[in-house]
């Protein structure tokens, strides 16, 4: 075995039966420690289970749904498993439509997390001759410090730039010889557009190899646009506060699905409607369990993020599973004249386009009692020979995926504002009686 093309060969290549019995003694010392949480010891009592009933890994669904309204509920420390005094860091998600959820760490809860995220950058080809620089927001949220922990634990040189301000994210780029960034891809994308106003040219005049995208759903054409533009490989990184932040799953060079850590979670994937388990390979949420977590261990954690499991094999003979790119969350669905839409199959279709930018906005509204989709998107920097042609391919193509058809108009650069922190796409703007 090639030693040095993983990061953890011991781990990363276990063969699946080694997979499951680590998984389930991990499964039943997690259910011991949860049993001390306030929340999961009373739903114990209720349900009338005991951690002694974990006897395989099928015993799982013998455990209740976590979901992130119980999260909130029990805010902040119902879900806490062991004593204050253990502790060493909190996090919490944004808190914008209720409490936030929070998430505590012991001082391995900290270390085993760097150690993931440290697997992933080796997987992507990062060592620590690498110059690696996070465009995280630093703080409570968890993609700063989390990416920050992982840098260091891989040995690699870390600069912890944070969010925005993208004349100085520049600066630190060419100045400080970075070769990797770690950003969410709409993020990437303007980032870009700078680099072109200060007329510097991302693939020839800076040592940029790799860049780490993820924190929101994305297309496979959004990647493409962003290693285009500038000259890199660009790798997918999903990653939830809930399950400690970045470094859940990561795509290898591959890029053809992200690796799921299965030493770290168990995945399942289910019905949203009915919880049942869906057949493999097919879409349904994604549901996961804590395996090696002591602040918060949580139980079957319904992530609302909708994928799917690649059952294939992987050809970098990595052996934890596959999820494929998510495809959205089981939330961001909206219904337009009865037809089901994502934000993606538009944006798939958007950036198939290169005379457009990267900015768009989708708008929902009623006009005398009907429903009308709207889809302003920016224009990107080369000149546009017809106008009205391009919006008219582009609604046709957008017909074609959706089965309705959508108003398009073609905005000015920066006529669509750009948002804070994760992108926000779609505007409803129906009444909602
Ligand atoms: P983070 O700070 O890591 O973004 P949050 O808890 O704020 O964590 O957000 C997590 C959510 O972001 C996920 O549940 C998922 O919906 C979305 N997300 C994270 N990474 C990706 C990714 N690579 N692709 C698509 N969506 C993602
Ligand atoms: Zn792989």
């Amino acid at each position: 075995m090639n030693q040095s093309k993983y990061f953890e060969p011991e781990i990363e290549t276990l063969s699946r039966q080694e997979i499951e019995s680590l998984q389930l003694a991990r499964l039943q010392e997690t259910v011991k420690r949860a049993a001390n949480a306030p929340y999961y010891k009373k739903k114990f009592e209720e349900m009338g289970i005991s951690p002694n009933d974990i006897k395989s890994l099928a015993d799982l669904s013998k455990l209740p749904f976590t979901t992130k309204q119980d999260m909130r509920d029990n805010y902040p420390f119902g879900f806490l498993a062991c004593d204050k005094k253990e502790l060493v860091r909190l996090h919490s998600s944004s808190g914008t439509t209720g409490n936030p959820t929070v998430i505590c760490h012991t001082k391995n809860d900290i270390a085993t997390w760097a150690n993931r995220v440290a697997r992933c950058f080796y997987m992507v080809g990062l060592r620590n001759t690498d110059v690696i620089q996070n465009s995280s927001g630093y703080g409570m949220f968890t993609g700063g410090l989390g990416i920050q922990a992982g840098i260091e634990a891989l040995g690699a040189m870390s600069i912890p730039a944070a969010a925005g301000n993208s004349r100085r994210q520049i600066k630190c780029i060419t100045d400080f010889g970075t070769t990797a960034i770690h950003a969410i891809p709409s993020y990437a994308l303007r980032l870009a557009d700078v680099f072109d106003e200060l007329g510097i040219d991302p693939a020839k005049d800076t040592k940029l190899t790799t860049f780490l995208i993820g924190a929101e759903p994305h297309t496979e054409e959004t990647r493409r646009k962003i290693e285009q533009r500038f000259g890199v490989k660009a790798y997918n990184c999903f990653g939830m506060t809930e399950m400690s932040g970045p470094g859940v799953a990561f795509e290898c060079t591959e890029q053809n699905g992200m690796h799921l850590w299965e030493d770290s979670y168990i995945i399942e994937i289910v019905d949203p409607q009915t919880l049942e388990p869906v057949a493999e390979g097919e879409i349904g949420e994604m549901v996961l369990t804590t395996l090696d977590r002591e602040g918060m261990p949580l139980l079957r954690y319904r992530t609302r993020d909708l994928t799917r499991i690649i059952p294939e094999a992987c050809p970098c003979g990595r052996t934890h599973r596959r999820i494929d790119r998510i495809k959205g969350r089981s939330d961001d669905m909206f219904i337009v004249k009865g037809v089901n839409i994502f934000p993606m199959q538009i944006e798939k279709i958007l950036m198939q386009y290169p005379e457009v930018g990267t900015n768009y906005l989708i708008t929902i509204k009623t006009e005398n009692n009907n429903d009308d989709l709207i889809i302003e998107v920016e224009k990107g920097n080369a000149p546009i020979a017809d106008p009205h042609a391009l919006c008219k391919s582009i609604t046709r193509k957008l017909k074609d995926e959706l089965l309705l058809t959508p108003y398009v108009i073609l905005r000015e650069k920066d006529e669509i504002p750009n948002a804070e922190g994760k992108a926000v796409r779609v505007k409803d703007l129906r009444s909602k009686e």
